[in-house]
């Protein structure tokens, strides 16, 4: 071996069981990249300082200013910057004997498994779910192991999947309707947490390629609690996927729509405060106020200029609202109106928000003129 692979790798050829044949395995080694943003980027980062031969970075956005603190791949240069780009000039900074290959295109069904087949692993940090199954389903189907990391606040977790060792879908059968769960524009989160959780997916990505992970399996991590323990995963022989009899045989675009949407969720989230909601409206132009009550409540009180559709009519009505406009949703309390939330957020109107508190909020914290009841 080279002298200089040992100056630069030499601290961790000399772990136990390591060595150069470790070495020469990561040197060797293809590892696809889905996401390049909070946990694809302390992954990526250790993953190619470790010497991985090949890293394939499948990202479709560009750097934003709100994904700096914690997307530590990208700098305040790189703004506007495709992510894969960005990535891929940090990475080879910190080393350069390793091949960045760019997908810019992302992970999407017409590539997927093609993708994912090229490759010896996938490490998955991706941020919706529609990539995230789209993901476990390719590595399932082409036989490739999976590194999954997934974080909300301060908690986050890591799934290892290995063939025969029990895939995602093992774990979690069927996609969750994506609006009834926040992300981490919605949710909030720090920098160093999705450090930990990327770092963690680092870690285990080594060990699938150092061939010390026979089995799957998923750790839970606290990191505001300072805890983690990890699960074993046994394969589900009801799977969808990798069961007996599995219904997935294959990429099915029409699965993965759910999810895939352009919104932005940080510009978006799923419940705004009342207080959110009067700035918005003294902005005017192209945010609507939907109201989602009954007739007899509004005659009792209302919120201003408002669109009126019962949230028993929203069914057959919902195409009167334009598919652009920022709508804002509100109710009584907010129940009625988080449900209208969900419900246009699945018909494709991504710029919808609930009024959380509803118009009993309105009145209590905003305008007190407006009658409660
Ligand atoms: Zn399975």
């Amino acid at each position: 071996m080279p002298e200089d692979l040992h100056a630069r790798y030499g601290r961790q050829m000399r772990l136990p069981g390591f060595g150069e044949p470790g070495q020469r395995r990561l040197l060797g080694a293809k590892v696809l990249l889905v996401g390049a943003g909070g946990l694809g980027s302390p992954a990526a980062l250790y993953l190619a300082a470790a010497g991985v031969g090949v890293i394939g970075l499948a990202d479709p956005d560009a750097v934003e200013l709100s994904n700096l603190h914690r997307q530590i791949l990208h700098g305040a240069e790189s703004l506007g910057t495709p992510k894969v780009i960005s990535a891929a000039e940090t990475l080879g900074a910190l080393n350069p004997e390793v091949r960045v290959v760019l997908h810019g295109e992302g992970l999407a069904p017409s590539n997927a498994l093609s993708l994912v087949s090229a490759y010896d692993l996938v490490v998955d940090g991706a941020d919706n779910f529609a990539t995230r199954y789209l993901a476990a389903d390719a590595c399932a189907l082409a036989g490739k192991p999976l590194v999954h990391g997934s974080i909300l606040r301060s908690s986050g977790q890591v799934g290892i999947f290995v063939p025969g060792g029990g895939c995602y879908r093992c774990l979690y059968p069927a996609m969750p309707d994506p609006a009834s769960v926040p992300t981490c524009g919605e949710a909030g989160v720090l920098g160093a947490t999705c450090g930990v959780v990327g770092s963690w997916m680092a870690s285990e990505a080594l060990a699938v390629l150092l061939g010390r992970r026979e089995s799957s399996g998923l750790v839970l991590i606290e990191v505001a609690e300072g805890e983690a323990r990890r699960l074993a995963i046994a394969p589900d022989p009801a799977c969808p996927c990798c069961g007996r009899a599995p219904t997935i045989r294959g990429i099915d675009p029409a699965a993965y729509e759910a999810g895939c949407g352009t919104m932005n969720p940080e510009a978006c989230p799923m419940e705004i405060t009342v207080e959110e909601t009067r700035e918005l409206l003294g902005r005017g132009a192209g945010v609507v106020l939907l109201d989602v009550r009954e007739d007899e409540e509004l005659a009792i009180c209302r919120m201003g200029a408002t669109h009126h559709i019962p949230l028993g009519q929203l069914g057959e009505r919902w195409q009167e609202l334009a598919r652009d406009a920022r709508i804002l949703v509100h109710c009584h309390h907010g129940g009625r109106s988080l449900r209208a939330t969900r419900f246009l957020r699945s018909k494709g109107l991504s710029a919808v928000s609930n009024v959380k508190g509803g118009i009993d909020a309105w009145s209590l914290r905003v305008d007190p003129a407006v009658p409660r009841y």
